[in-house]
Protein backbone atom coordinates (compact mmCIF):
# COMPACT_ATOMS: atom_id res chain seq x y z
CA UNK A 1 0.00 0.00 0.00
CA UNK A 2 1.39 3.30 -0.60
CA UNK A 3 2.57 5.35 2.16
CA UNK A 4 2.86 2.33 4.05
CA UNK A 5 5.93 2.42 6.48
CA UNK A 6 8.24 -1.06 6.52
CA UNK A 7 9.36 -0.37 10.14
CA UNK A 8 8.37 -1.92 13.05
CA UNK A 9 7.69 0.14 16.19
CA UNK A 10 8.36 -1.44 19.69
CA UNK A 11 4.63 0.10 20.64
CA UNK A 12 2.09 1.94 18.75
CA UNK A 13 -0.39 4.31 20.73
CA UNK A 14 -3.72 5.15 18.64
CA UNK A 15 -5.40 8.51 20.72
CA UNK A 16 -3.29 11.33 22.25
CA UNK A 17 -5.62 12.01 25.23
CA UNK A 18 -4.10 12.30 28.82
CA UNK A 19 -3.81 8.10 28.87
CA UNK A 20 -2.31 7.92 25.27
CA UNK A 21 0.24 10.70 25.93
CA UNK A 22 1.28 9.11 29.86
CA UNK A 23 1.35 5.54 27.77
CA UNK A 24 3.97 7.95 25.25
CA UNK A 25 5.68 9.54 28.05
CA UNK A 26 6.28 6.32 29.37
CA UNK A 27 7.22 3.76 26.86
CA UNK A 28 10.01 6.59 25.39
CA UNK A 29 11.56 7.09 28.75
CA UNK A 30 12.19 3.07 28.89
CA UNK A 31 13.70 3.58 25.38
CA UNK A 32 11.12 1.79 23.10
CA UNK A 33 10.64 2.87 19.89
CA UNK A 34 6.88 4.77 19.98
CA UNK A 35 4.63 6.28 17.84
CA UNK A 36 1.26 7.93 18.06
CA UNK A 37 -1.45 8.08 16.36
CA UNK A 38 -4.11 10.72 17.09
CA UNK A 39 -6.56 12.53 14.01
CA UNK A 40 -6.74 15.25 16.13
CA UNK A 41 -6.09 18.01 18.59
CA UNK A 42 -3.55 16.19 21.43
CA UNK A 43 -5.79 16.34 24.86
CA UNK A 44 -8.72 14.72 24.01
CA UNK A 45 -11.80 15.41 25.78
CA UNK A 46 -9.42 17.82 27.48
CA UNK A 47 -9.21 20.49 25.06
CA UNK A 48 -13.16 20.99 25.40
CA UNK A 49 -12.63 21.46 28.93
CA UNK A 50 -12.25 25.06 30.38
CA UNK A 51 -11.16 24.28 33.73
CA UNK A 52 -10.03 21.01 35.22
CA UNK A 53 -9.76 21.50 39.01
CA UNK A 54 -10.02 17.10 40.17
CA UNK A 55 -6.12 17.18 38.39
CA UNK A 56 -3.71 16.88 41.50
CA UNK A 57 -0.96 19.17 41.09
CA UNK A 58 -3.05 22.37 40.30
CA UNK A 59 -5.04 23.93 43.37
CA UNK A 60 -6.41 26.92 41.37
CA UNK A 61 -7.21 24.56 38.26
CA UNK A 62 -6.11 23.93 35.01
CA UNK A 63 -6.99 25.00 31.13
CA UNK A 64 -8.26 21.67 29.32
CA UNK A 65 -6.04 23.58 26.38
CA UNK A 66 -3.03 24.19 28.90
CA UNK A 67 -2.68 20.57 30.42
CA UNK A 68 -3.19 19.49 26.74
CA UNK A 69 -0.16 21.33 26.07
CA UNK A 70 1.80 20.50 28.67
CA UNK A 71 1.19 16.28 28.59
CA UNK A 72 2.32 16.73 24.56
CA UNK A 73 5.28 18.59 25.31
CA UNK A 74 6.13 16.23 28.19
CA UNK A 75 5.63 12.97 26.40
CA UNK A 76 7.74 14.15 23.15
CA UNK A 77 10.44 15.14 25.25
CA UNK A 78 11.66 11.95 25.64
CA UNK A 79 11.47 10.85 21.34
CA UNK A 80 8.04 9.94 21.29
CA UNK A 81 7.05 9.71 17.55
CA UNK A 82 3.79 11.39 16.11
CA UNK A 83 1.34 11.45 13.35
CA UNK A 84 -1.99 13.08 12.69
CA UNK A 85 -4.03 10.74 11.13
CA UNK A 86 -7.61 8.34 11.67
CA UNK A 87 -6.92 4.95 12.61
CA UNK A 88 -9.74 3.14 10.33
CA UNK A 89 -8.31 -0.66 10.79
CA UNK A 90 -6.54 -2.73 13.33
CA UNK A 91 -4.90 -6.79 11.77
CA UNK A 92 -2.58 -9.20 13.36
CA UNK A 93 0.14 -10.73 11.38
CA UNK A 94 1.07 -13.36 13.74
CA UNK A 95 3.07 -11.15 16.32
CA UNK A 96 2.95 -7.99 14.31
CA UNK A 97 -0.21 -5.78 15.19
CA UNK A 98 -0.58 -3.77 11.89
CA UNK A 99 -2.54 -0.16 12.06
CA UNK A 100 -4.02 0.78 8.99
CA UNK A 101 -4.68 4.70 9.01
CA UNK A 102 -6.56 6.59 6.25
CA UNK A 103 -3.32 7.54 5.01
CA UNK A 104 -0.61 4.85 5.69
CA UNK A 105 -0.41 1.17 7.36
CA UNK A 106 2.24 1.19 10.24
CA UNK A 107 3.04 -2.19 12.17
CA UNK A 108 4.54 -2.46 16.34
CA UNK A 109 4.97 -5.62 18.41
CA UNK A 110 2.75 -3.84 21.12
CA UNK A 111 -0.16 -2.08 21.03
CA UNK A 112 -1.90 0.65 23.16
CA UNK A 113 -5.43 1.98 22.49
CA UNK A 114 -6.52 5.33 24.11
CA UNK A 115 -9.32 6.15 21.46
CA UNK A 116 -11.70 7.83 24.33
CA UNK A 117 -15.15 8.13 23.93
CA UNK A 118 -17.54 10.33 22.34
CA UNK A 119 -20.89 12.72 23.66
CA UNK A 120 -23.85 10.22 22.74
CA UNK A 121 -26.71 11.39 20.70
CA UNK A 122 -30.43 11.83 22.01
CA UNK A 123 -31.51 10.18 19.13
CA UNK A 124 -34.80 12.41 18.29
CA UNK A 125 -35.98 14.43 15.41
CA UNK A 126 -34.47 17.58 14.92
CA UNK A 127 -31.14 16.44 16.36
CA UNK A 128 -28.85 16.16 13.36
CA UNK A 129 -31.02 18.54 11.55
CA UNK A 130 -30.08 21.51 13.69
CA UNK A 131 -26.54 20.39 14.67
CA UNK A 132 -24.63 23.55 14.62
CA UNK A 133 -27.73 25.49 13.88
CA UNK A 134 -28.45 25.56 18.10
CA UNK A 135 -27.20 21.72 18.57
CA UNK A 136 -24.58 21.17 20.54
CA UNK A 137 -22.25 18.82 22.29
CA UNK A 138 -19.35 21.50 23.31
CA UNK A 139 -20.17 24.22 25.41
CA UNK A 140 -16.40 25.73 25.30
CA UNK A 141 -16.78 25.46 21.38
CA UNK A 142 -20.26 26.97 21.36
CA UNK A 143 -21.12 28.74 24.48
CA UNK A 144 -20.19 32.65 23.24
CA UNK A 145 -22.55 32.12 20.28
CA UNK A 146 -25.77 32.06 22.93
CA UNK A 147 -24.41 35.38 24.79
CA UNK A 148 -27.85 36.26 26.48
CA UNK A 149 -29.26 33.69 25.12
CA UNK A 150 -32.14 31.33 26.53
CA UNK A 151 -30.93 27.61 26.45
CA UNK A 152 -31.16 24.05 27.69
CA UNK A 153 -28.57 21.33 28.97
CA UNK A 154 -30.12 18.06 28.54
CA UNK A 155 -28.56 15.31 31.04
CA UNK A 156 -27.90 14.92 34.73
CA UNK A 157 -24.00 14.11 34.84
CA UNK A 158 -20.60 15.22 35.29
CA UNK A 159 -20.80 16.75 31.79
CA UNK A 160 -24.08 18.35 31.84
CA UNK A 161 -22.88 19.89 35.02
CA UNK A 162 -20.06 21.05 34.44
CA UNK A 163 -20.91 22.69 30.65
CA UNK A 164 -24.18 24.26 31.95
CA UNK A 165 -21.99 26.34 34.68
CA UNK A 166 -19.41 27.29 32.01
CA UNK A 167 -22.48 28.09 29.66
CA UNK A 168 -23.51 30.43 32.97
CA UNK A 169 -20.78 32.57 31.56
CA UNK A 170 -22.87 33.02 28.32
CA UNK A 171 -26.68 32.58 28.67
CA UNK A 172 -29.41 34.57 30.44
CA UNK A 173 -31.25 31.73 31.06
CA UNK A 174 -30.25 28.12 31.63
CA UNK A 175 -32.53 25.35 31.90
CA UNK A 176 -30.73 21.86 32.67
CA UNK A 177 -33.83 19.10 31.75
CA UNK A 178 -33.21 15.81 33.62
CA UNK A 179 -35.52 12.68 33.05
CA UNK A 180 -34.98 11.79 36.76
CA UNK A 181 -35.31 13.48 40.26
CA UNK A 182 -31.92 13.57 40.87
CA UNK A 183 -28.55 14.20 39.71
CA UNK A 184 -26.04 11.56 38.83
CA UNK A 185 -23.06 14.04 38.62
CA UNK A 186 -20.50 14.95 41.47
CA UNK A 187 -22.06 16.24 44.51
CA UNK A 188 -19.58 19.37 44.24
CA UNK A 189 -21.32 20.08 40.82
CA UNK A 190 -24.71 19.57 42.28
CA UNK A 191 -24.20 21.98 44.62
CA UNK A 192 -23.03 24.74 42.53
CA UNK A 193 -25.75 23.66 39.84
CA UNK A 194 -28.78 23.76 42.37
CA UNK A 195 -27.30 26.69 44.04
CA UNK A 196 -26.78 29.05 40.52
CA UNK A 197 -29.49 32.15 40.34
CA UNK A 198 -29.25 31.37 36.24
CA UNK A 199 -29.99 27.85 36.28
CA UNK A 200 -33.22 25.68 36.51
CA UNK A 201 -34.16 22.46 36.70
CA UNK A 202 -36.33 20.68 34.44
CA UNK A 203 -37.18 17.20 36.69
CA UNK A 204 -38.64 14.18 35.40
CA UNK A 205 -38.19 15.35 31.71
CA UNK A 206 -36.83 13.87 28.38
CA UNK A 207 -36.86 16.00 25.43
CA UNK A 208 -38.77 14.31 22.34
CA UNK A 209 -38.42 17.12 19.48
CA UNK A 210 -35.95 19.64 18.73
CA UNK A 211 -38.02 22.21 16.44
CA UNK A 212 -36.81 25.02 14.77
CA UNK A 213 -36.24 27.02 10.99
CA UNK A 214 -32.79 28.13 10.24
CA UNK A 215 -31.81 27.35 13.84
CA UNK A 216 -33.10 25.79 17.21
CA UNK A 217 -36.32 27.85 18.80
CA UNK A 218 -37.95 25.16 20.72
CA UNK A 219 -38.07 21.61 22.15
CA UNK A 220 -40.66 19.59 22.92
CA UNK A 221 -40.58 18.32 26.16
CA UNK A 222 -42.47 15.47 28.21
CA UNK A 223 -42.86 14.93 31.88
CA UNK A 224 -42.69 11.34 32.09
CA UNK A 225 -44.58 11.31 35.75
CA UNK A 226 -47.49 13.22 34.49
CA UNK A 227 -47.43 12.54 30.63
CA UNK A 228 -47.96 16.05 30.40
CA UNK A 229 -46.29 17.33 27.16
CA UNK A 230 -45.11 21.46 26.26
CA UNK A 231 -43.17 23.24 23.89
CA UNK A 232 -40.02 24.94 25.51
CA UNK A 233 -38.75 28.02 23.67
CA UNK A 234 -34.89 28.26 23.62
CA UNK A 235 -32.29 29.10 21.35
CA UNK A 236 -29.65 26.11 21.70
CA UNK A 237 -29.73 22.84 23.25
CA UNK A 238 -26.35 21.37 24.58
CA UNK A 239 -26.81 17.63 25.20
CA UNK A 240 -24.69 15.60 27.39
CA UNK A 241 -26.49 12.29 27.81
CA UNK A 242 -23.74 10.34 28.03
CA UNK A 243 -20.42 8.70 26.05
CA UNK A 244 -19.64 5.92 23.51
CA UNK A 245 -16.23 4.30 23.23
CA UNK A 246 -14.73 4.75 20.21
CA UNK A 247 -13.72 1.34 19.56
CA UNK A 248 -15.41 0.31 16.51
CA UNK A 249 -12.04 -0.16 14.29
CA UNK A 250 -11.45 -2.95 16.72
CA UNK A 251 -14.56 -5.27 15.82
CA UNK A 252 -13.22 -8.83 16.40
CA UNK A 253 -9.58 -8.08 17.61
CA UNK A 254 -10.31 -7.70 21.37
CA UNK A 255 -13.07 -8.51 23.71
CA UNK A 256 -15.63 -5.90 24.75
CA UNK A 257 -18.49 -5.63 26.68
CA UNK A 258 -22.22 -5.02 25.35
CA UNK A 259 -21.56 -0.91 25.31
CA UNK A 260 -18.58 -1.30 23.27
CA UNK A 261 -16.02 -0.62 25.96
CA UNK A 262 -12.75 -2.84 25.72
CA UNK A 263 -12.48 -5.54 28.68
CA UNK A 264 -9.05 -5.57 30.10
CA UNK A 265 -7.31 -6.60 33.41
CA UNK A 266 -5.62 -4.75 36.02
CA UNK A 267 -2.76 -4.39 34.06
CA UNK A 268 -4.61 -2.82 30.97
CA UNK A 269 -4.23 -5.94 28.99
CA UNK A 270 -6.77 -6.99 26.44
CA UNK A 271 -7.77 -10.56 25.18
CA UNK A 272 -5.57 -10.18 22.58
CA UNK A 273 -1.54 -10.67 23.76
CA UNK A 274 0.46 -8.08 23.48
CA UNK A 275 -2.90 -5.00 23.05
CA UNK A 276 -3.66 -2.85 26.05
CA UNK A 277 -6.50 -0.24 26.57
CA UNK A 278 -6.65 2.62 28.67
CA UNK A 279 -8.95 5.75 29.79
CA UNK A 280 -12.16 6.20 28.66
CA UNK A 281 -12.87 3.58 25.94
CA UNK A 282 -11.94 0.30 28.38
CA UNK A 283 -14.62 -1.04 30.84
CA UNK A 284 -13.60 0.74 34.69
CA UNK A 285 -15.47 2.17 37.17
CA UNK A 286 -14.03 5.53 37.13
CA UNK A 287 -13.53 7.97 33.79
CA UNK A 288 -11.35 10.71 34.93
CA UNK A 289 -8.05 12.58 33.69
CA UNK A 290 -6.29 11.11 36.84
CA UNK A 291 -7.44 7.29 36.23
CA UNK A 292 -6.73 7.68 32.49
CA UNK A 293 -2.94 8.99 32.97
CA UNK A 294 -2.80 6.40 35.80
CA UNK A 295 -4.14 3.59 32.67
CA UNK A 296 -1.41 5.07 30.38
CA UNK A 297 1.44 4.22 32.66
CA UNK A 298 0.20 0.97 33.50
CA UNK A 299 -0.24 -0.34 30.20
CA UNK A 300 2.99 1.19 29.18
CA UNK A 301 5.02 -0.78 32.01
CA UNK A 302 3.18 -3.70 31.02
CA UNK A 303 3.73 -3.21 27.46
CA UNK A 304 7.86 -3.53 28.59
CA UNK A 305 7.24 -6.44 29.99
CA UNK A 306 5.28 -8.11 27.35
CA UNK A 307 8.26 -6.66 25.21
CA UNK A 308 11.07 -8.39 27.26
CA UNK A 309 9.14 -11.56 27.37
CA UNK A 310 8.79 -12.23 23.51
CA UNK A 311 12.49 -11.14 22.89
CA UNK A 312 13.39 -14.29 25.28
CA UNK A 313 11.26 -16.73 22.93
P1 LIG B 1 -22.89 10.01 32.34
O1 LIG B 1 -22.19 10.12 33.64
O2 LIG B 1 -23.17 8.69 31.76
O3 LIG B 1 -24.26 10.81 32.48
C1 LIG B 1 -25.18 10.83 31.43
C2 LIG B 1 -26.44 11.56 31.89
O4 LIG B 1 -27.34 11.62 30.79
C3 LIG B 1 -27.14 10.87 33.04
O5 LIG B 1 -27.63 11.83 33.95
C4 LIG B 1 -28.28 10.13 32.35
O6 LIG B 1 -29.45 10.01 33.14
C5 LIG B 1 -28.59 11.03 31.18
N1 LIG B 1 -29.11 10.30 30.02
C6 LIG B 1 -28.60 9.19 29.44
N2 LIG B 1 -29.32 8.82 28.37
C7 LIG B 1 -30.34 9.71 28.29
C8 LIG B 1 -31.43 9.86 27.41
N3 LIG B 1 -31.62 9.03 26.38
N4 LIG B 1 -32.27 10.88 27.62
C9 LIG B 1 -32.08 11.74 28.66
N5 LIG B 1 -31.06 11.66 29.51
C10 LIG B 1 -30.19 10.66 29.33
O7 LIG B 1 -22.10 10.81 31.19
P2 LIG B 1 -21.23 12.15 31.27
O8 LIG B 1 -21.82 13.16 32.17
O9 LIG B 1 -20.95 12.53 29.85
O10 LIG B 1 -19.87 11.67 31.93
C11 LIG B 1 -19.11 10.62 31.31
C12 LIG B 1 -17.92 10.28 32.19
O11 LIG B 1 -16.99 11.35 32.20
C13 LIG B 1 -18.33 10.08 33.65
O12 LIG B 1 -17.53 9.04 34.18
C14 LIG B 1 -18.01 11.39 34.30
O13 LIG B 1 -17.74 11.30 35.70
C15 LIG B 1 -16.79 11.84 33.52
N6 LIG B 1 -16.70 13.30 33.51
C16 LIG B 1 -16.08 13.89 34.57
C17 LIG B 1 -15.99 15.28 34.63
C18 LIG B 1 -15.31 15.91 35.79
O14 LIG B 1 -14.95 15.23 36.73
N7 LIG B 1 -15.09 17.19 35.79
C19 LIG B 1 -16.57 16.06 33.64
C20 LIG B 1 -17.21 15.43 32.59
C21 LIG B 1 -17.30 14.05 32.54
P3 LIG B 1 -29.47 9.06 34.43
O15 LIG B 1 -28.74 9.80 35.49
O16 LIG B 1 -30.93 8.92 34.69
O17 LIG B 1 -28.83 7.78 34.01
Amino acid sequence: MEGASKRVYEVMIIGGGPGGLTAGLYTSRARLSTLLIEKGLFGGQMTTTECIENYPGFPQGVTGDELSRLMEEQARKFGMETVAQEVVKVSLEEDIKVVQTDESTYRCKALIISTGAEYRKLGVPGENEFAGKGVSYCATCDGAFFRDGRIVVVGGGDSALTEALFLTKFAKELTIIHRRDALRGTKIYQERVLGHPKIKLLWNSIVQEIRGDSTVRSIIVKNVKTGEIKEFETEGAFLFVGVEPRTQFLTGIVETDEGGYILTNEDCETSAMGIFAVGDCRKKLLRQIATAVGDGATAAFAAEKFLELQEQF
